[in-house]
């Protein structure tokens, strides 16, 4: 078995954990990077829509996206485009992201260990975490810390081994082909919604590059029990919708992945702990989408980490500035987010055409700044009380009531 010791260690190499792993050891903390599969990235679970606007704050290199500006949306018998002048939306491509991430964690010193499953922690006499136990690739392996950061994703495995919190009870599951296609419109997505798409959340075509795209499928638990792959399946060997406007399609590799949609339920900070990305349950539920948040927090959390560590006071109330950051950025919009779901999750068909009548009434950054859950509260008001159609204003009332 083998020992080892850091100030630091960040329990996941997704961007979340690279992200708060290159933070810290920018900041001069001996931080260590636990990941379990055999390489960083090496199984991909999510489509890599994020914006370009947050690609640009993170330094993320300009080949590692593909830049869309046009937002399609069909329904059973409605479809509009909205139609940008810039591109300000993207699909990454995520493993080399993830990886671009963690290279930048590594050079700022922090040390990344694949192959190393955690499934148990070290506490202190007062039950505080002091560290972690996993399986490496020669065996049984320990790293004591004066500091834990849970960025493990869905399964949260820092913080259900300390008996914090139990499975979400509330996630999407979602499931994805990236296929070569004959004919990709390269800066143009597809999403998809009604009940043949799915019945709880919705479909999508994501291109990447001219000749690729990722199809997917994503279902509401425990709203829906269908499971995504099979429609997945399904909505290809029909060719349904858009799907056929891609002509001869060629699978590449199969996706899937599971995200929690209980909002911001958690607590996440404890003494020596913090939680972030998807174990601290940061996304937005309309779209179920969490890089931009969990590489956003993730240096935040590296950041408070390193300055408590420094400090020599690791416990809750000096993890709190990183509560109360993420909170202040995110919280109102997630609950605004929460009650446009709610909305869409229950929409018949009939009334998806109607959705989409009002979709279409939206400016391009007014569609952004909604499905980004970006509601800025004075665009939002306007919206509600002085657009001319009554359904817009209905929509954006619901966004600004008060949490
Ligand atoms: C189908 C689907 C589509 C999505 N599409 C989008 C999208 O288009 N845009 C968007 O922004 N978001 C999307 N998301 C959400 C996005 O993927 C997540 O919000 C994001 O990946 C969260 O990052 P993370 O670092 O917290 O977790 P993850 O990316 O899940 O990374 C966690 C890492 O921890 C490792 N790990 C887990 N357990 C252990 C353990 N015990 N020991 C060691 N390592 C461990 C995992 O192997 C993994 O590498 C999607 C999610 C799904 C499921």
């Amino acid at each position: 078995m083998s020992e080892h010791h850091y100030d630091l260690v960040v329990v996941g190499g997704g961007p979340a954990g690279s992200s708060a792993a290159y933070a810290a050891a920018r900041k001069g903390v001996k931080v260590a990077l636990l990941e379990k599969e055999n390489s960083i990235a090496e199984t991909v679970r999510t489509s890599g829509v994020t914006w370009i606007q947050n690609i640009k704050e993170f330094g993320i290199p300009d080949d590692c996206f593909n830049p869309i500006k046009n937002f399609s949306f069909c329904s059973p018998n409605n479809e509009v485009t909205i139609s940008d002048t810039v591109s300000r939306a993207a699909v990454l491509d995520v493993r080399k992201t993830y990886r671009w991430l963690a290279d930048e964690a590594k050079k700022a010193g922090a040390e990344i260990f694949v192959k190393v499953n955690v499934n148990e922690v070290i506490k202190n006499e007062k039950g505080d975490i002091v560290g972690v136990k996993g399986v490496g690739p020669d065996g049984k392996i320990t790293f004591h810390a004066k500091m834990v950061i849970d960025a493990s994703g869905f399964p949260s495995a820092v913080c259900k081994a300390m008996g914090f919190v139990s499975q979400w009870k509330r996630f999407g599951a979602g499931a994805e082909y990236e296929v070569k296609a004959e004919n990709v419109d390269s800066d143009s997505w597809w999403l998809m919604v009604g009940q043949e798409y799915s019945p709880a959340g919705y479909a999508w075509i994501f291109p990447l590059k001219d000749n690729i795209v990722r199809i997917g499928v994503g279902v509401g638990k425990p709203e829906s029990d269908v499971d995504p792959t099979q429609r997945l399946k399904e909505l290809m060997e029909n060719k349904t919708g858009p799907i056929k406007k891609l002509g001869k399609i060629t699978p590449i590799e199969f996706h899937y992945g599971l995200i929690p949609n209980d909002g911001l339920s958690r607590k996440t900070v404890y003494n020596n702990l913090i939680l972030v990305g998807d174990s601290a349950g940061q996304a937005n539920p309309l779209v179920l989408e969490g890089i931009r948040y969990a590489i956003k927090f993730g240096r935040i959390a590296g950041d408070v980490s390193a300055n408590a560590i420094k400090s020599g006071n690791t416990d809750e109330e000096a993890l709190l500035p990183y509560e109360e950051n993420w909170k202040k950025q995110i919280e109102s919009k997630i609950n605004s987010a929460g009650r446009v779901q709610d909305r869409w999750i229950g929409l018949s068909d009939e009334e998806w055409d109607k959705e989409l009548d009002i979709i279409k009434e939206l400016k391009p950054e007014e569609f952004l700044d909604f499905i980004k859950a970006d509601f800025g509260l004075s665009n939002m008001i306007k919206l509600a009380t002085h657009h001319p159609k009554l359904a817009v204003r209905q929509l954006f009332n619901l966004v600004k009531r008060k949490n």
